[in-house]
């Protein structure tokens, strides 16, 4: 009762800020209505593996239908442009770990009722090399958040990185796919969490889906029953046209945002 009266207080003299821009909000942890506007949420019809928007429900992707992906299924929350962008580079490069309390609600409502299938949750995991410069692990910060936010179990060192890789960067998705291929393992103490669980593997960005693969092939491997991937946001192929469209800014956006609102206008698929 008194803190929230003091945090009414506080509110009041320091009005919470919107965690995209300097303008205020009604929510801490919240996007004012602008920001709130540019977030390109996945809705609609999508290809069930990689969560890429397709015309009709049902649908596999063009990339999914050539190359199937190793893992069962995936989900996205928004699609990496604007403001969502800007969240996942400040949440990786930034020191914004606060980012990732919003950033759960988002994959938990892209989840959906799957969430409640799932026995392990784990991220993407950085070579040690890494951690130490970067000080944190944003997928694991993300998988954290939504262990509290869901109740599903988190091993943030379920998998780790054999060894480390140079920056993908301009590398096409096979080359990709060639470099991170058997760098990610099953950490041999965790191995009893993997075999015969559904687990669901968190990072920031989808976009050639290489590290995800060769996550998902090291829990295969270490005998997992399902793996579906779930990421905060995912790169949108050039060749399908997306138009989102305005959408109304939700004075709870925290916990309901409005997200029937942004959805494939001409999405192709095969
Ligand atoms: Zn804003
Ligand atoms: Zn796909």
């Amino acid at each position: 009762m008194r803190a929230n009266l003091w945090n009414r207080l506080t509110d009041l003299v320091y009005p919470p800020q919107c965690i995209a821009c300097p303008n205020e909000t009604d929510l801490p942890d919240g996007l004012c209505p602008a920001c709130w506007r540019e977030v390109q949420f996945i809705t609609g019809p999508v290809c069930r593996f990689c969560a890429h928007p397709v015309a009709a429900e049902g649908l596999t992707c063009s990339e999914c239908h050539r190359t199937p992906p190793p893992w069962d299924g995936g989900h996205a929350a928004t699609i990496y442009d604007g403001i969502a962008r800007r969240i996942v580079l400040s949440l990786k490069h930034g020191d914004r770990t606060d980012l990732s309390g919003i950033a759960a609600r988002w994959l938990a409502r892209a989840a959906g009722p799957s969430l409640d299938t799932v026995d392990v949750i784990a991220p993407i995991p950085l070579h040690w090399t890494r951690l130490v410069r970067r000080r944190y692990n944003q997928s694991a910060e993300l998988a954290r958040a939504l262990s509290t936010l869901s109740g599903r179990a988190v091993f943030p060192d379920l998998l780790s990185r054999s060894r480390a890789t140079r920056s993908l960067k301009g590398l096409s998705r096979e080359q990709r796919h060639q470099v991170l291929s058997d760098c990610i393992v099953a950490t041999p103490a965790r191995r009893d969490r993997i075999a015969g669980r559904h687990i669901l593997l968190v990072d920031d960005v989808l976009t050639s889906g290489a590290t995800l693969s060769a996550a998902t092939l090291a829990l295969r491997a270490a005998g997992a029953q399902r793996v579906t991937i779930l990421v905060l946001a995912r790169v949108v192929r050039s060749e399908i046209p997306w138009q989102p469209r305005p959408i109304e800014a939700s004075t709870d956006q925290a916990d309901h945002p409005a997200v029937t609102d942004v959805a494939p206008q001409q999405a192709s698929s095969i």
